[in-house]
């Protein structure tokens, strides 16, 4: 079971004993297969190994026996044979003596037997192939006693000589002889057993043949002749080949003991029994070397399994190592996210709130230029009264004139009275109407302005002020006129602003001038206004476009006029910049873009 701790790191010991668990129990499963696979093993190389090592002995065993049948059997046949020559019985009726051994040894010479000789009734030896008989004759019936009787019993008579570790065994054959009814005497022929033991010692495996008694009579070692089977089996292990013995045969063996299958075969006519001894030492071997490339296997596919195992456990490690880091990361976003979501909210309010702020500055801007409007309009009341109350003044003498004219029947002269109330009326509500349009609060509209109109307007009212103070104006024009984007009333303010404040610098100077020129200048309308006043104070001049910086008294201005004219040229991309004449008095520049005729004629 997973348990996440805060951190997001999982602590999963039952998980991990569980896992150890298994890796425990398929541990032991692995070495119990591979115990059993060995087993496996081990037991059918040793089983495939011994039916082959057993077939090839069989075949082996066959032959061998076949080998001493055959050379019994030939000289089975040899004693009746010789014994029924006529030449024989009389050779026994005449020469009751030794005599030539002749026949006797060109009969042995040429059927391969070891010796044939000849014995009267009695058993005496009359003929011997080997005359003089060697050390190593049998001659004599006391040799053969069984064979001896059982010839003159009318049999063919059998008897083994049997043989040491020194001296092969022999076998005898005997026949009667016979004249009618009379038993005359005996043929007997040897064959040596050592043909057949030349024979079998072409073979690797023992052989020996057991007589009826359970001695070896014929054997491809010759120093087991003669021994009985009791005898030879100490350091000798014959196996079973059971279940168990097999077994047995896995198993190292100490000491001399040697393991052997042994496989029989009987000669039922002789009653003898050849048996061959197969060494299963090799069978061992090579089950063991079967076990142990099984043991290699099963090492490297343990090895494999084991490998897999511990990659697997990596790769999970690794993959709840990566879900943690994910787990934590996706936490991380997700305080990060709502982190980010708050101060959203915080900047969306703080947007809010500075849009709102700026609705209210921009409010207040407005309430400000129509105040340093309206200040300006105050500056100039007195001179715009007097401007009106002038024409006023003209026209009610005028009008008194052109009444008592009528009266007197001089209408004709009072028409130019009139004609000239009529010019002052129309003047005085072109005054009145640009005041009007002065006055209005001027809106954010951007659009093309004529730069002539602005001047003239602002010319029109500021006019009267400008004869009260006895003022010389000197107007600069272009013969074409510039346009420029912006808002025609805050262009007049700016434009007002900069003459009234010249107009003030020069009261009071003798000559007093004020010039406003207009010219175009690298794609800029630039307006100057320059004045012969007093100046601007250098240490003053930096901050001549703050707000509230006059250095008019009290009630004579507010200080806004300036920082409101920079504030309206940088709302419409330009600039507004002042500086000193080197001649003395002020000079104010304002630069603006003009507006591309192209892009006009398309508005
Ligand atoms: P106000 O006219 O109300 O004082 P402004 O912002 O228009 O406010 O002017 C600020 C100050 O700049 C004036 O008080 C004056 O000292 C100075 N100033 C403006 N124009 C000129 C000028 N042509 N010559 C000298 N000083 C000037």
């Amino acid at each position: 079971m997973l348990k996440l701790d805060y951190t997001g790191r999982m602590t999963r010991r039952p998980e991990r004993h569980a896992w150890r668990k298994l890796k425990m129990s398929i541990g032991t499963a692995t070495i119990a297969a591979a115990l059993v696979v060995l087993l496996l093993t081990g037991l059918t190389s040793l089983r495939l190994t011994l039916a082959e090592s057993e077939t090839r002995a069989e075949a082996n065993l066959a032959v061998q026996t076949a080998v001493l049948e055959r050379l019994l059997d030939k000289f089975r046949l040899l004693s009746p044979l010789l014994a029924r020559g006529p030449d024989i019985a009389q050779m026994l009726h005449l020469n009751n003596g030794p005599t030539e051994p002749g026949i006797a040894a060109i009969a042995a010479g040429m059927s391969g037997a070891e010796e044939i000789w000849l014995m009267d009734s009695a058993g005496k030896v009359i003929v011997s192939s080997q005359d003089p008989v060697p050390s190593g004759a049998i001659g004599g019936a006391d040799k053969i006693p069984q064979a001896f009787d059982q010839a003159r019993q009318g049999q063919l008579g059998r008897e083994l000589i049997p043989g040491t570790p020194e001296m092969p065994s022999n076998y005898v054959f005997a026949s009667p002889l016979r004249s009618g009814e009379n038993f005359l005497g005996v043929l007997a022929v040897r064959v040596s057993l050592e043909d057949v033991e030349q024979a079998w010692a072409l073979s690797k495996d023992p052989i020996m043949a057991f007589d009826g008694a359970g001695r070896v009579v014929v054997t491809n070692i010759p120093a087991w002749r003669g021994k009985t089977a009791e005898q030879l089996h100490p350091g000798v292990n014959i196996a079973d080949l059971s279940f168990v013995g097999r077994i047995n045969l896995l198993l190292p063996k100490t000491g001399s003991t040697k393991n052997y299958m042994q496989l029989t075969s009987n000669l039922p006519v002789l009653g003898w029994e050849v048996r061959t001894l197969v060494d299963i030492e090799d069978a061992r071997h090579q089950s063991g070397w079967a076990m142990l490339i099984a043991l290699l296997i099963c090492v490297i596919a343990a090895g494999g399994i084991w490998f897999l195992i511990t990659r697997r456990e990596q790769f999970v490690r690794e993959e709840r190592r990566r879900r943690a880091a994910a787990l934590r990361l996706e936490r991380r976003v997700q305080s990060r996210t709502a982190e980010l979501r708050h101060a959203n909210a915080l900047l969306e309010q703080e947007v809010r709130e500075r849009e709102q702020a700026e609705a209210n500055l921009r409010l207040t801007q407005a309430e400000l230029v129509q105040a340093a409007k309206l200040a300006t309009l105050g500056r100039m009341s007195a001179a715009l009264s007097h401007e009106y109350n002038q024409p006023l003044a003209a026209i009610r003498s005028d009008a008194e004139i052109a009444e008592m004219l009528i009266d007197r029947g001089r209408a004709e002269e009072a028409k130019g009275n009139l004609t000239r109330i009529g010019g002052m009326v129309k003047r005085m509500a072109e005054i009145a109407k640009t005041l009007k349009g002065f006055t209005r609060k001027s809106g954010t509209d951007i659009k093309p302005v004529s730069l002539r109109q602005v001047i003239d307007e602002a010319m029109l009212l500021l006019q009267p002020q400008i004869k009260q103070n006895e003022v010389s104006l000197r107007l600069d024009l272009p013969s074409t006129d510039i346009i420029v984007k912006g808002g025609r009333i805050r262009l007049e303010q700016v434009v007002i602003n900069l003459l009234s404040n010249a107009v003030d610098a020069v009261n009071g100077r003798t000559n007093p001038e004020v010039t406003l020129t207009l010219q175009r200048e690298n794609g800029e309308a630039v307006l100057t206004v320059s004045d012969n006043g007093s100046g601007i104070d250098e240490d003053v001049l930096p901050q001549i476009f703050d707000p509230f910086f006059t250095t008019k008294d009290v009630g004579a201005g507010l200080g806004l006029g300036l920082s409101i004219a920079y504030k309206i040229v940088h709302d419409f991309s330009g600039t507004l910049k002042a500086a000193n004449r080197e001649s003395g008095g002020a000079v104010f520049t304002m630069r603006l873009p003009v507006v591309d005729e192209r892009v006009l004629a398309a508005e």
